[in-house]
């Protein structure tokens, strides 16, 4: 059995939005046990929105946002990955602005925030794993997603882009602290030049830059140096791994990904809850068929069925 853990003690960084550009302060504060992820805006009179797939709000190709109540936040995903692959349950998420900021493009930052800064602090309660006990899949045209069993959270993910330098790049990788924190968490974000003009006239990639995006040109990348020959295709996982957090528990099977984006991301992880059926909530990752004892009443109804 694996305890909630929170953080230790409340960290702050400041930053600006991607898409926004503006200044954005972000503070993490502890959480008690069984609250989960909930963000806040603090300029607004700190109205609470739940890092779940109920208040899934401005999704697109670019990406993921929250909404309750007329408020919302935006960008959320490199810094739900974060949470969810350092195994924080709890948090409160303060922003003073819509937009979490976008660091270096990365969640090294945030990883950087959470494991030096603050710490983790571990609660008296036990960790629920959505255990995955059947295939769950989705297709929007040549855009595939899907989720099998598997004893641990791995992930492949495949791309291809009509661009020289990522036609294909495929990964698998279970996902650890320590794998997420050396191998996927410094990935950056990316886009093509081509579509920066667009994507301004949208009133998007306003706060973009050099310094917290890879841009693609023609040919090559504009920034100076890559962070890892298959950069792009981490920076997918991960994405893939803060939307899939939306089901609001870690996830325990093998999660596969071709061409996929925020959008894929997030209807998928709608779909998993509505397939009751096809996972339970667990304890423990290596737990089996054992149920927990507080798990939803459709979990428990199964067992009888
Ligand atoms: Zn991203």
């Amino acid at each position: 059995m694996s305890a909630q853990r929170t953080l230790r003690r409340t960290v702050s960084c400041s930053g600006i939005g991607l898409h926004s550009g503006s200044k954005v302060n972000l503070s993490l504060k502890p959480a008690p046990a069984d609250y989960g992820i909930r963000f806040q805006r603090a300029d607004l009179g700190g109205l609470e929105i739940p890092a779940t797939v109920r208040h899934l709000g401005g999704i697109d190709q670019y990406q993921t946002g929250l909404t309750r109540e007329a408020v919302s936040v935006e960008t959320v995903e490199h810094l739900l990955a974060a949470l969810t692959a350092l195994g924080i349950d709890n948090l409160i998420v303060e922003l003073n602005s819509p937009e979490v900021p976008i660091m270096d493009g990365s969640a090294a930052p945030f990883v950087y925030l959470i494991l030096n800064e603050a710490g983790v602090k571990r609660l008296q309660a036990p960790r629920r794993y959505l255990k995955v006990l059947r295939p769950i899949s989705l297709t929007q045209g040549d855009k595939r997603i899907a989720l099998y069993p598997s004893d641990h959270f791995k992930v492949t993910y495949s791309i291809s882009f009509d661009h020289p330098l990522l036609r294909h790049q495929s990964r698998t990788m279970r996902i650890t602290e320590e794998s997420f924190v050396e191998d996927i968490a410094p990935a950056r974000t990316f886009g093509f030049l081509k579509e920066v003009e667009m994507l301004r006239q949208r009133g998007l990639a306003l706060g973009g830059s050099l310094d917290n995006a890879i841009v693609l040109g023609e040919t090559g990348v504009l920034n100076s140096a890559l962070r890892f020959e298959d950069e792009f295709v981490r920076h997918k996982i991960l994405d893939v791994i803060g939307d899939l957090s939306l089901v609001g528990y870690p996830v325990v099977g093998h999660l596969v990904a071709h061409r996929g984006g925020h959008a894929l991301h997030t209807a998928f992880a709608a779909k998993i809850l509505e397939e009751t059926d096809a996972w339970q909530l667990v304890e423990s990752p290596d737990m089996g068929m054992v149920p927990v004892g507080a798990a939803p009443v459709r979990a428990a109804a199964r067992q009888h069925a």
